[in-house]
């Protein structure tokens, strides 16, 4: 395959020339820059400023579950902002919607109490509200600190987390395209994830160089474990229970090698055989924060990922698909043994002296009270579990760019496609080819947005998705793949 650099082109549907910073954007610091400006959405699909239609195969950014134009969240909002568009959550003063108690049988729920309800796969007994799952992680560290400090065990403080071993090279050369002349191509097919967002302390605890590289992080609290990528990392010969085995076993040692009264916390987010890793950090007392920000709600045909791995965190994080994207609001959920510690503790250590202006914001909790309870009505599991067996991939009959192999990891509605050159499979393809970007153009001239980083192609499609919908999303992403002929 030889692709030229007007491939890669977005035909005419970008605008050039901004004032804005763009976030996890190459080169902002030029005003050269193309961006697909966005206009309207409907349903699945978002049209951009010249009218082009494109199915949104990544539902905004992880989050439009609901798809772009649900009326009940509009009225939700709308009638919220009309009544009360703003008050705050510090000091015992609240609003209806977001801590408020429920005052009487026949009043309304508020957020926090239907919040907690979803969530069954342990014990969660308060809500704390956040503007986004970066908040929401950062807000579990300062949780814990407070809980290790009311239990006067002042040293224990490191979090481990999962580290993505090799560099990732998307942020720097994302929207760079150049000459890719290849033919040994393998194909990762998978669902897991580094990312825990990019404040100071969620990038730390984020497994990917690239968050770390050029901001001096990770801080110095952070250690990372093994990354679960058993394709890409396991032993010859070794079956993927003997390498989840060999991963809580290895993060057993670091424990050990750190010292148990060192470790406060583990973060990641719920994957297969991640039972080894639950049983090893409770062995020695450490918690467990299940980062449910982009499974939360049915993305896996479950509640929650941890329903599905059969995880019992001690905390969990929220954000995305609570407002299905409409307003930015995320969560951090906490258990009754965290939360009575702190409880008893508050005299002696003060408050917990954290928030933000716009946790629990009113608009934003009406309209993740109302995206609730739509999942509930319109049975957003049996909605998800119908339209996730069609959501397969994707590969064209015959195999145009020399696919030489294929691994399947997607599940439920996530699903990743990592690009691998066969001939030397632990590296990364060399930046300036821009393979995954590449890819991504082609969907996009395909009239389809997937999420592109470094090597990989990520979809993660609204709940709501028709079979035909999604048929159109593996025809086209089908269609992408043949583009390299
Ligand atoms: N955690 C996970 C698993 C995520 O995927 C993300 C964002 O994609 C975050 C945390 C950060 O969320 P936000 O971008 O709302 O800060």
């Amino acid at each position: 395959a030889s692709l030229r650099k007007e491939d890669s082109s977005t035909e005419g549907n970008s605008f050039k020339g901004h004032d804005m910073l763009a976030p996890f954007t190459a080169g902002w610091q030029s005003n050269d820059l193309d961006h697909l400006v966005i206009e309207k959405s409907e349903g699945s699909y978002v049209y951009d400023i010249n009218g082009k239609k494109y199915l949104d195969a990544l539902a905004g950014l992880w989050c439009t579950s609901l798809g772009g134009d649900e009326p009940r969240l509009v009225a939700a909002a709308t009638e919220q902002l009309n009544k009360l568009p703003f008050y705050h959550s510090f000091w015992n003063r609240t609003t209806k919607p977001s801590l408020a108690f429920c005052l009487s049988e026949t009043e309304a729920p508020d957020l926090a109490k239907e919040l907690l309800e979803t969530f069954t796969a342990s014990k969660m007994a308060k809500a704390f509200f956040t503007n986004s799952g970066s908040e929401a992680n950062d807000t579990q560290v300062k949780l814990v600190w407070y809980y290790n400090n009311a239990l006067g065990r002042p040293n224990k403080k490191k979090f481990i987390a999962r580290a993505k071993s090799y560099v990732d090279w998307s942020i720097d050369y994302l929207f760079q395209f150049s000459c890719w002349e290849h033919s040994q191509l393998l194909i990762i097919i998978f669902e897991f994830r580094w990312y825990h967002g990019s404040t100071l302390i969620a990038a730390s605890l984020s497994g990917l160089p690239a968050l770390h590289q050029k901001f001096d992080l990770p801080a110095p609290f952070v250690r990372h474990t093994d990354c679960p990528h058993y394709w890409r990392y396991h032993l010859p010969g070794e079956t993927e229970e003997e390498f989840s085995t060999r991963l809580a076993n290895n993060l057993e040692n670091l424990i050990l090698k750190e010292g148990p009264e060192t470790i406060a916390a583990f973060i990641a987010e719920p994957v297969m055989g991640a039972g080894g890793i639950q049983a090893a950090v409770k062995k020695y007392d450490i918690l467990f924060i299940a980062d449910e920000v982009i499974r939360a709600f049915g993305r896996l045909g479950t509640m929650y990922g941890s329903d599905k791995f059969n995880i019992k965190p001690d905390l969990v994080s929220v954000a995305k698909a609570l407002s299905s994207g409409y307003l930015p609001i995320g969560a951090v959920m906490v258990s009754p043994e965290v939360s009575d510690v702190i409880d008893s503790q508050s005299s002696k250590l003060g408050s917990f002296s954290h928030g933000f202006t716009y946790s629990g914001h009113p608009v934003a909790c009406a309209v993740a009270i109302e995206t609730l309870k739509i999942y509930k009505e319109r049975n957003i599991l049996d909605q998800v579990n119908r339209i996730a067996p069609n959501f397969k991939m994707v590969l064209p009959d015959t195999s145009p760019c020399n696919i030489l192999s294929l691994q399947i990891r997607g599940t439920g509605l996530i699903l990743g496609t990592e690009f691998v050159d066969n001939n030397s499979p632990n590296d990364p393809f060399p930046p300036e080819w821009g393979v995954g970007a590449y890819f991504g153009a082609q969907c996009e001239k395909e009239g389809m947005l997937v999420r592109v980083a470094g090597d990989n192609i990520m979809m993660c499609p609204p709940f709501i998705m028709s079979p035909e919908e999604v048929g159109e999303l593996i025809s086209k992403h089908g269609k992408a793949l043949g583009a390299t002929e």
